[in-house]
């Protein structure tokens, strides 16, 4: 089997996934701030994590991963202060449509999804460990990193350090910093929002340190793999690492994976653009989960993803040919015997596709190989090459595809009905409705009331409405 290999943003290179614990890999992936519903390109980068995972399992590792639900930030503290409520009750139904959403797109739940209000108590345990090393300094309420202490500030994202300007904005806040490029680990508090009560004083947590606290708290002071989207390797992912590099001791994260962005039709993604799609916008205009699925998961992560309308009717267009393969698979009758040739092409397939994963995750080279499966075993069916004792074969190699894939169970209708969309059914069209009237005026006159009544309630179930005139005429409508 290939050498598994990743591209590690912190080498800049592929690089052997050794495990720390061997047969585990632990990862941490910065989940989604929950002041709005997720996005499209938020869920480009859910769907590169969650390929991630259900390959590292296809290979037997054990995978421990925790996200995080990003629930204290200065937006949602603001918002939840203006709306008279509590954080916890300003970002509920974010966070129950997040996780919603992820069931939607067949991301399988990471082994902990811990939330940043919950871990207040760790991260004042980091901070005062930062404090005691005189890694920090305080103004005005505020602690604040001193970036200066840190050497190798930089070399993730490898922005030139000395380079930035003072007064340049890297972080969100608006506080008095010594140097431009410090970061608020502690906020004082905001007259009239929520704040915490803590050793270190009032005030609420940055963002940052919620991160690398919660990481470490779960999965130890290294870390396997840490993901995210492109966006967050600076400032974000930056400061993770000094926070924890310089309070263990240790390399916080072994190897960095970051995402591309998602791009829609050659333009970033923005609200005033009118291209901003969330999950559900795209299901309101009738797209299936599988689609978007596909779709997401089709371009390698590294590659910058360009949503458009083609590309959507083609992702569509795939998952269908991959289904309706296996149907054929299952219910087409072949003659008896096997074909040797089949058989090689079912093992060629196989491997090609796990040494695509295996190859940074390289997807379009995976699904490559599906799809070449398909076209050559669909031409040995049209010649008559094809055998009874082949089809299990293929069946199995697609059944070993698709604990990656996750898009050929045709259970889209419950998976949309799940997050409350209930798919139009296709109207029926007049000539239908005049054949059933007609059968159920026949049955009526054979006085076949029960078969008649079955016609009336298939029409109703179908929305249409019939009425029956004293003269016997049968008038109908659509409801
Ligand atoms: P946020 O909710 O902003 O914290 O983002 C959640 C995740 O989505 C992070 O990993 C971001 O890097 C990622 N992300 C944000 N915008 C995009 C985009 N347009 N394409 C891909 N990933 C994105
Ligand atoms: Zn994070």
């Amino acid at each position: 089997m290939n050498e598994i290999r990743f591209h590690n943003t912190l080498s800049n290179r592929l690089e052997a996934l050794a495990p720390l614990h061997p047969g585990e890999v632990r990862i941490y992936t910065c989940g989604p701030t929950v002041y709005d519903f997720a996005h499209i390109g938020n869920f480009r980068t859910f769907v590169f994590q969650d390929i991630l995972r259900r390959f590292l399992l296809s290979r037997g590792l054990r995978v421990m991963q925790v996200m995080n639900l990003t629930d204290v930030d200065d937006r949602i503290i603001q918002k939840a202060a203006e709306a008279g409520v509590s954080i916890r009750e300003y970002t509920e139904k974010y966070i129950e449509a997040f996780l919603a959403d992820m069931a939607a797109l067949n991301l399988q739940a990471p082994e902990e999804i811990v939330r940043a209000t919950d871990h207040v108590e760790d991260m004042v345990d980091l901070i005062e460990r930062l404090k005691e090393k005189g890694l920090t300094y305080e103004s005005e309420g505020s602690i604040y990193y001193r970036i200066a202490k840190f050497p190798e500030y930089g070399k993730l994202s490898k922005i030139d350090v000395g380079g930035m300007k003072a007064g340049a904005r890297v972080d969100n806040d608006r506080y008095e910093k010594d140097d431009a490029r410090d970061f608020a680990l502690w906020k004082a508090p905001k007259p009239g929002e929520h704040f915490w009560e803590t050793r270190i004083g009032p005030g609420r947590p940055g963002w940052h340190i919620e991160c690398s606290a919660m990481a470490m708290k779960y999965l130890g002071e290294t870390l396997d793999i840490h993901t995210g989207g492109v966006d967050l390797t600076f400032p974000h992912h930056e400061n993770e690492i000094a926070q924890s590099e310089a309070a263990t001791g240790h390399p916080f994260a072994r190897m960095w994976m970051h995402a591309e962005h998602l791009i829609i039709e050659g333009e970033k993604m923005s609200k005033s653009l009118g291209n901003f799609f969330t999950l559900r916008d795209l299901f309101m205009k009738g797209q299936k989960p599988s689609t978007i699925r596909y779709l997401l998961l089709s371009v390698p992560y590294r590659r910058q993803l360009n949503f458009t309308g083609d590309s959507l009717k083609q992702a569509e267009a795939s998952v269908e040919r991959l289904r309706n393969f296996v149907t054929r698979l299952k219910t087409e009758g072949f003659a008896a015997g096997s074909n040797a040739k089949i058989e090689k092409l079912a093992d060629k397939a196989e491997e090609d596709f796990d040494a695509g994963l295996a190859d940074d995750l390289n997807t379009a080279f995976s699904l490559a190989a599906i799809f070449d499966l398909v076209r050559e075993v669909n031409t040995a069916m049209d010649r008559g090459e094809f055998r009874q004792q082949d089809a299990p074969r293929i069946v199995a190699a697609m059944q070993k595809f698709d604990p990656i894939l996750a898009v050929l169970n045709d259970d889209d209708a419950d998976k949309l009905a799940k997050v409350g969309f209930v798919p139009k059914k296709p109207r029926m069209n007049a000539e239908a409705v005049e054949a059933l009237i007609e059968q159920r005026n026949v049955a009526k006159k054979r006085r076949d009331f029960k078969k008649s009544d079955e016609i009336r309630q298939q029409l109703a179930d179908s929305g249409i409405i019939l009425e029956d005139s004293k003269d016997g005429s049968v008038r109908w409508k659509y409801k």
